[in-house]
């Protein structure tokens, strides 16, 4: 491989470079090959002009973008514009089996240690010097793709929310989901310098989830410009019009850090809640008022804790816990980004509430009274 070595991550200069990482190996040898270290790679396009930046596998978890890049990379893809590739954390998707871990026990979460000064730690040195890098000529704009845990349209998460990003965004996809907390994101990082979205593409592992990924990547390499063409005033009126939906996240629901829990139906005696499996489903359509949720222990109090922006418990506007243990829904919700796995729940959160701003899709909503 004709690359040089810095310390912290790879380099690979030009489609040649590219090409001879990528002959005869398979998406997990290349993996192998980049041995424990992310990768920079640098291709020119097919006119000169300001750069455009795709990220993936900054959770080692999350193959779709991984796997789409590399194949629109052995497609002969060509793009627009000169790009930078970054291929994140390579370490944690090869250690302990393929695509084993979002980040080691021994690593930060590579997506939250861009920006951040000083850069103590050699994962946050890794991320400023990357920065400097794609940072010293002009930056057009930026997706960094991943998956989620549970059922999920695939969606685009907004942190600024300027009509630029906005219309990045609208051009990847049809649902636009404003998510302000965002705190040293790679896409963070970016504010200011260029529109950058993070693309969600479903779960990991799933054949059709890597094509969500690979046709969000030809869209952002080939437009002329980085919006929708029809953007109309607002810079949200795209060409995926029909249904097109912005939403915002408003609420964050946690299980209390005390509370043993699993997903299941019924309540067993090594729990004190069940969540009722399945409720991803949901995501992004309608939780209704009087969905049982889950089942806790008999007179206990709701397991939940549901924080808005400021950090303040708002569980019983939205939960209530009767005589049996049963916890059902007191309002209609929009779930997003609900996981089904236990672990994740305990790392991140059970899912979030949005509230729909409306769109092409339909009248904005009532904002919650709260
Ligand atoms: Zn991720």
């Amino acid at each position: 491989m004709t690359t040089s070595k810095p310390a912290l991550f790879h380099r690979l200069e030009g489609r040649q470079a590219i090409a001879d990482l990528l002959a005869g190996r398979t998406d997990t040898d290349v993996l192998e090959v980049l041995d424990g270290r992310p990768a920079l790679l640098h291709l020119e396009g097919d006119e000169p002009g300001p750069h455009r930046l795709i990220s993936v596998l900054l959770h080692g978890n999350e193959d779709s973008g991984y796997r789409a890049l590399l194949d629109w990379l052995r497609s002969g893809g060509r793009s627009l514009r000169p790009l930078w590739l970054f291929i994140g954390n390579v370490r944690a998707a090869t250690q302990n089996g393929w695509f084993g871990d979002r980040f080691l026990d021994d690593q930060e979460d590579f997506n939250r240690v861009w920006g951040i000064e000083p850069a103590t730690t050699r994962m946050r040195i890794c991320a400023a010097q990357v920065l400097d890098i794609i940072t010293a000529q002009p930056l057009e704009g930026a997706i960094d793709i991943h998956n989620n845990t549970g059922d999920n349209p695939m969606y685009a998460i907004i942190p600024d929310p300027t009509a630029a990003t906005r219309s990045l965004a609208a051009l990847i996809s049809r649902i636009g989901l404003i998510w302000g907390t965002q705190d040293n994101t790679l896409m963070q990082a970016l504010e200011g310098v260029c529109p950058a979205v993070a693309v969600e593409c479903g779960r990991a592992g799933v054949a059709a989830h890597v094509s969500w990924a690979r046709r969000a990547i030809e869209v952002f390499m080939q437009a002329e410009e980085l919006r929708p063409p029809d953007t109309s005033g607002d810079g949200w009126s795209g060409p995926m019009g029909e249904g097109q939906r912005l939403l915002e996240v408003r609420f964050r629901v946690e299980v209390r850090r005390e509370v043993a829990f699993e997903f299941a139906q019924e309540l067993s005696e090594a729990h004190d809640l069940s969540i009722t499996p399945g409720l991803d489903a949901a995501n992004f359509g309608r939780l209704h008022a009087g969905t049982r949720v889950g089942i806790t222990v008999p007179g206990g109090d709701i397991p939940f804790v549901v924080l808005d922006d400021t950090g303040v418990d708002c569980a019983p506007a939205f939960l209530q816990v009767d005589g049996e243990g049963s916890i059902t829904l007191t309002r209609d919700v929009i779930p997003a980004m609900m996981t089904r796995s236990a672990e994740q729940t305990r790392r991140d959160c059970l899912f979030y509430i949005v509230a729909d701003l409306g769109g092409t899709a339909g009248e904005p909503e009532p904002r919650l009274p709260l």
